[in-house]
């Protein structure tokens, strides 16, 4: 890295230790973060409208002299500042509280850049609060008079203070050197580094600001899916991983036990999926499927399939609820085949989890299921085949690359129950081949779903007290606060205690929240799995994995602060039995945005159309960030708008992964850009 750019923040001019300190909290700790802190938008003050055709209500830029300067204190507290200002045009008006310092700053027959919403009043044109430039002060304009960015800020960070120390760096800097290899520059058609970083802050027009733009998402993605695609590849050609054996008894016998057929997409999966391990190369695949879609029966003969050829399986899921459904699953559909299971979670006691861990290490395992625990330092097979992780968005890329280093080189397989519209899987999964399953298992009957005000509360609760009655089981999901899980716990305690006094009187109620210890809350679970209770009010601990066929209502308080993403896995809880099943939502949200989601809930079960649309509607940074999966932010880059970008930078990407004498050139970004998961990526 060029030293200048990897220089401390606190050394730049007008900065030092007070100022980093702010700057820190914007994730600013050398020049170049400062540089790569862009415009969150732009506002165009480069043109100067006369002020007799400033319009009401807008904001607009013109250019006066100062006339006269006056102070008035209309009561205690209240200090006015009014300056007047003339053009050829006409007169105006700009007037400031309690800031009157302004009153020594400008003198009669000063030159202004003034920028504001201007009102009419009576026969004045008047503009509160301002944005003002002297003239005569700047040498070059950067607040107003041009195309200006609008940056994130933070407290004693104001944008000012950004603009002055952003063009400090970009002139301290300049050239800023070049990164990317000069071919893709050429061949895509990119203006240079140096450019782009000025144009982005500061452009000179609108034109010049699409170029830069274009060159810095176009950067910013390639490096990402270089990172990715270097993984994929070393994975395909460097790596001798375990070859199996083309399906055998036990896999034959275990199919044909199934108490149902596989649909086609299930079918397709497997095939995909056994190609791969009878491969030499070792299997990264993402298996994509709808909560309910049958998911866990394609792993189940997966890890038979390991099992069959002499090897350990292992299967990881987010929670200890999960992995022990999970467990008793594989273990029915394994029952009297000789296959040992085991369970792994942070619940056994020392002695069973010391038994469980001589057991993997001698080969008395054959398939061991559980949670976090398997990535323990202590854990160690003895030759583990098939690594299988559930939900994999809870998981990271790390945590993947730790459970693999468990075996030498084991097939891994990746399921997720989020639908991942084709843009985020490039992005986030990049490295990883995908089987998707998308119909779900024939004779599910679709789940009623409503949205409605909270006016209609009493009703939906006398609805769900009938239901319940008739002998089915009910969630209510509180409202999420994402802040706190503490409030959350208090607002669902309070739901629970209120509910179970009033609608659902008689009833028996249980609860379970973020803040209980994982055996109450298991204890809840079980209670309800088993039907003695009969109406579960939850956060959203129960969004992954509970299967509870009688469970047939869901009612979801204030709707309105879910993603569709995650109000879809919350209704996936519902409609798994035979029953008619009814979810309702609870919103008094005026939000246009929030009423279009919770429309959509009522029109479509599609995941895959809810999580496009949930990308459209909340961006990338809401549907679930990079970062957790231990690969770079995406500072600039818009995984929905740049679609066309991604797909020009991931093949630039393909072809500089398969040169190795780019990789030297391109080693120390790389490095910056993955930070701890360079080593992992690059040199595992
Ligand atoms: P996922 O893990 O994808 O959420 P599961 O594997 O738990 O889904 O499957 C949900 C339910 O559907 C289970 O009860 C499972 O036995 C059943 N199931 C799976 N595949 C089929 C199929 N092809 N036909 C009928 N039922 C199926
Ligand atoms: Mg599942």
């Amino acid at each position: 890295m060029p030293e200048k750019l990897s220089t401390n923040i606190k050394y730049l001019k007008g900065v030092g230790p007070a100022r980093a300190a702010y700057l820190a909290k914007l994730n600013i700790f050398s020049i170049e973060d400062l540089l790569t802190h862009y415009p969150r938008r732009y506002e165009d003050r480069s043109y100067f409208k006369p002020i007799k055709l400033l319009e009401d209500n807008e904001v607009q830029t013109f250019r006066a002299t100062v006339v006269a300067v006056e102070e008035r204190k209309p009561r205690r507290g209240l200090t006015l500042t009014k300056v007047t200002v003339r053009d050829d045009s006409a007169v105006a008006q700009l007037v400031w509280f309690n800031q009157s310092y302004r009153k020594t700053r400008y003198r009669p027959g000063m030159e202004l850049i003034v920028y504001g919403k201007a009102e009419r009043r009576f026969n004045t044109i008047q503009l509160v609060n301002p944005e003002v430039e002297i003239v005569d002060e700047v040498e070059e304009l950067l607040n107003v008079g041009r195309i200006v960015p609008v940056y994130p800020a933070t407290e004693n960070i104001n944008q000012r203070v950004l603009r002055q120390l952003v063009r400090q760096a970009l002139t301290d800097c300049h050239p800023i050197p070049e990164i990317l290899p000069g071919n893709i520059i050429c061949r895509y058609n990119l203006i240079g580094r140096d450019q782009a970083l000025e144009s982005i802050h500061f452009p000179p027009d609108k034109d010049a600001l699409t170029q830069a733009r274009r060159r810095l998402v176009f950067e910013e993605l390639f490096f990402l899916q270089y990172g990715l695609l270097y993984l994929k590849n070393r994975n395909k050609h460097e790596f001798q991983g375990i070859k199996h054996a083309q399906d055998g008894k036990l896999s034959k016998e275990v199919l044909a036990r199934l108490p149902f057929t596989l649909t086609t997409d299930q079918q397709v999966a497997l095939q995909e999926i056994k190609a791969d391990m009878e491969d030499t190369r070792p299997m990264q695949r993402l298996l994509q499927g709808d909560v309910g879609s049958g998911k866990t029966v394609i792993a189940a003969l997966a890890l038979v399939k390991t099992v069959e050829n002499g090897y350990q399986g292992a299967m990881m899921a987010p929670t200890e609820i999960l992995a022990e459904q999970h467990f008793h699953t594989l273990s029915r559909l394994l029952a009297n085949l000789g296959i040992r299971l085991a369970l792994l979670t942070g619940r056994l006691t020392k002695r069973e989890r010391d038994q469980v861990l001589a057991n993997l290490r001698n080969g008395l395992v054959d398939i061991v299921i559980g949670t976090h625990a398997l990535l323990q330092d202590d854990v160690h097979f003895k030759h583990l085949g098939l690594v299988v992780t559930d939900e994999q968005h809870r998981f990271g890329v790390r945590q993947r690359a730790l459970l693999q280093a468990k075996g030498k080189m084991p097939d891994v397989l990746v399921m997720t129950a989020t639908p991942i519209p084709r843009t985020m899987a490039l992005t986030v999964y990049g490295d990883l081949d995908v089987s998707v399953i998308r119909t779900l298992p024939p004779g599910r009957k679709p789940i009623k779903t409503y949205s409605v005000t909270g006016e209609m509360r009493g009703r939906v609760y006398n609805f769900v007290a009938r239901e319940v009655a008739a002998g089915r089981q009910a969630y209510v999901v509180c409202p999420l606060v994402e802040e706190s899980d503490k409030l959350e716990a208090r607002a669902a305690v309070q739901m629970y205690e209120q509910l179970a006094r009033t609608y659902f009187k008689g009833l028996t109620c249980g609860l379970v929240h973020g803040k209980m210890k994982s055996q109450e809350k298991d204890a809840v679970m079980n209670a309800f799995y088993s039907g003695k209770i009969q109406v579960l009010i939850a956060t959203t601990v129960i969004e992954v994995g509970v299967n509870v066929p009688n469970a047939t209502v869901m009612v979801i308080e204030g709707a309105d602060r879910f993603g569709l993403a995650q109000l879809h896995q919350l209704r996936g809880r519902i409609g798994r039995g035979e029953h008619q099943s009814f979810c309702i939502l609870i919103s008094d949200s005026k939000s246009e945005e929030s009423k279009e989601r919770l429309a959509i809930m009522t029109t479509t079960q599609d995941g895959f159309v809810l999580a496009e649309k949930d990308l459209l509607l909340r961006g990338p940074g809401q549907f679930f960030g990079t970062r957790q999966h231990g690969m770079p932010d995406l500072k600039i880059a818009d995984i929905v708008r740049d679609l066309d970008i991604l797909l020009e930078a991931r093949q630039a990407a393909q072809q500089a992964v398969t040169r190795p004498e780019i990789f030297n050139e391109l080693q120390s970004v790389l490095k910056l850009r993955f930070g701890e998961a360079f080593n992992m990526i690059f040199y595992n």
